[in-house]
């Protein structure tokens, strides 16, 4: 049994399509990024990855090579579940998002339900949380996102 834990953050920016773990969430703003920007899948690949003792997401896809331009994260997880077969199946993810803006709550049960498909477990939490006006977060600059995943 292994737990792994993950974190990331992106920036918000006009002229991108919001996607929050798979799911394509309608915002006047989406998150800048080499890839898609989806932070929370980023989040869930460093806690997988992490799990099995395998590195990080940088450095599988490193965002100076072209061939991650504007890639579609739920790609990246897939490729990334492939290479951890052998370190055992998801158990259970439990995600925080950080988001001051678009409210989650009408979105949660579409991204339940895909991080579910994408990783092979019904056992998938997802919360989503305010800063309270603090920080990049909370001015509505970014999105961040912590995962917490165990294999065994
Ligand atoms: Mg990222």
């Amino acid at each position: 049994m292994a737990v792994g834990f993950g974190f990331d953050i992106h920036r918000l920016a006009p002229g991108r399509a919001l996607r929050l773990g798979g799911v394509e969430i309608p915002h006047p703003r989406g998150l800048a990024g080499h890839s898609d920007g989806d932070v929370l899948l980023h989040a869930v690949i460093d806690a997988l990855l992490g799990a099995a003792g395998r590195g990080d997401i940088g450095e599988r896809f490193p965002d100076t090579d072209p061939a991650w331009k504007d890639a579609d994260s739920a790609g990246l997880l897939r490729r990334v579940m492939e290479e951890l077969k052998d370190a055992g199946a998801v158990v259970n993810l439990d995600v925080t998002v950080l988001a001051e803006e678009p409210k989650l709550a009408p979105h949660r049960a579409a991204i339940t339900t895909r991080l579910a498909s994408l990783l092979g477990t019904s056992r998938v939490s997802v919360k989503a949380k305010t800063m309270e006006g603090l920080g990049p977060v909370g001015a509505g600059e970014a999105i961040a996102c912590y995962a917490v995943v165990q294999l065994a």
